[in-house]
């Protein structure tokens, strides 16, 4: 079922400079991911005695940040991942955003920074995409994965450098075109388990979507391009033992029985929406999900004695990857080749891409239309 519409109405400053339709259409047949902005941007300001304000779409460009704003200094910054989808018929989609929303609202609490209803929150998505809707590349295919990446974002921009909550504060959302992340098909990848780094800690900030959580993985993320590996996967802080989850994916473990077990949530993993989407889509392949503590030695005895017969990876970005092998600094855990075939992977990714491009049934009302 369609949300309810919001009707917060943003004032439109239109580009006197929109890309042309044929550079446009170049780099919709090429995007890659995060490289091309479209030509406008929403924002809406807050400051602490006028509330939520200001609601606008303007040309994309610079920000104009006194240099003692305070995102600068202390970080006080968290964002959002949500993509809009282009259905055959042209229409425009994006995928759950009142859990966007949601957890916007989480990560806010945490950051100290200002709450944003869902009314603005969707509302300044569909603001965007009314006059960006050209940049929703169109799929060639079922297997092209291309889409317009949104980016919400909420940054601490009252120049003053005494520590405490900003009194001043933006939000916008910009947006870029994106190709599917695997160019020629899905591979599984190489995952570098860190052991020198943590990515959060009890009562810290993992469970929220901060540009701080992101800024303190990029050495482990040096470390595991150093070893041949795409992401790096975290265990706990506090015993070293449990699987939480990667810099920016949860991760999910299919056994020989039929059970898909994920790392329970606490408040050093975050929530993915794609997460929870996952655990109600296995039920409807007769999986049976588990959320429950999955340790390190789990892993490397399930993967050794076949009970564990796949590991996938699991986000916005990139949907679902599967896991090929976890490497440390003294073994390689490998799922055996014989069953590696990351069948039940595949498989609820193809049900979940059909559902987001409009290509099955929207039978759990996740999709809202933004154009
Ligand atoms: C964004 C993110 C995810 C994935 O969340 P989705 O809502 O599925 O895109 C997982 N882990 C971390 C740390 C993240 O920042």
């Amino acid at each position: 079922m369609p949300t309810a519409s919001f009707e917060t109405s943003f004032e439109t400053l239109p580009s006197n400079q929109p890309m042309a339709d044929e550079i446009r259409d170049n780099i919709l047949k090429n995007p890659g991911f995060g490289r091309y902005f479209t030509d406008h941007m929403a924002h809406i300001r807050w400051t602490g005695d006028a509330d939520w304000h200001g609601h606008q779409v303007r040309p994309y460009g610079p920000l104009t940040l006194d240099p003692a704003a305070s995102v600068l200094h202390y970080g006080q910054e968290i964002f959002e991942g949500i993509k809009a989808y282009r259905h055959a018929d042209g229409s425009i989609w994006t995928f759950r955003p009142e859990k966007n929303a949601e957890r916007f609202r989480r990560s806010a609490r945490r950051l100290a920074l200002p709450e944003l209803s869902d009314e603005d929150f969707i509302g300044s998505l569909k603001a965007l995409l009314a006059q960006d809707h050209a940049w929703v590349p169109t799929p060639a295919s079922a297997s092209d994965e291309c889409s317009l990446y949104l980016r919400p974002f909420m940054i601490a921009s009252e120049a003053f450098l005494g520590v405490r909550p900003s009194q001043e504060v933006d939000y916008y959302v910009i947006a870029s075109p994106a190709a599917a992340y695997f160019k020629g098909g899905v591979a599984p990848v190489s995952i570098w388990l860190s052991s020198n780094y943590k990515r959060a800690a009890p009562g810290g900030t993992g469970f929220a979507k901060c540009g701080g959580n992101y800024a303190a993985s990029l050495a482990a993320q040096k470390e595991a391009e150093a070893h041949q590996c795409g992401q790096v996967a975290f265990l706990d802080a506090a015993e070293n033992k449990w699987v939480e989850e990667l810099g920016g994916m949860n991760l999910f473990f299919v056994f020989k029985d039929g059970r898909l077990v994920t790392p329970r949530l606490t408040d050093t993993i975050l929530e993915g929406v794609t997460r929870n989407s996952v655990l109600t889509l296995a039920k409807d392949e007769g999986l049976t999900p588990e959320e429950r503590a999955i340790s390190i030695d789990e892993w490397r005895e399930g993967a050794a004695s076949g009970e564990i017969t796949e590991v996938f990876a699991c986000g916005t970005a990139a949907v679902i990857t599967p896991v090929g092998e976890l490497v440390s600094g003294n073994e390689r855990i490998r799922l055996t080749a014989d069953n590696n075939s990351n069948e039940v992977a595949m498989r609820i990714r193809t049900k979940l891409l059909d559902l987001q491009y409009g290509r099955s049934e929207d039978k759990y009302g996740w999709l809202t239309k933004l154009v």
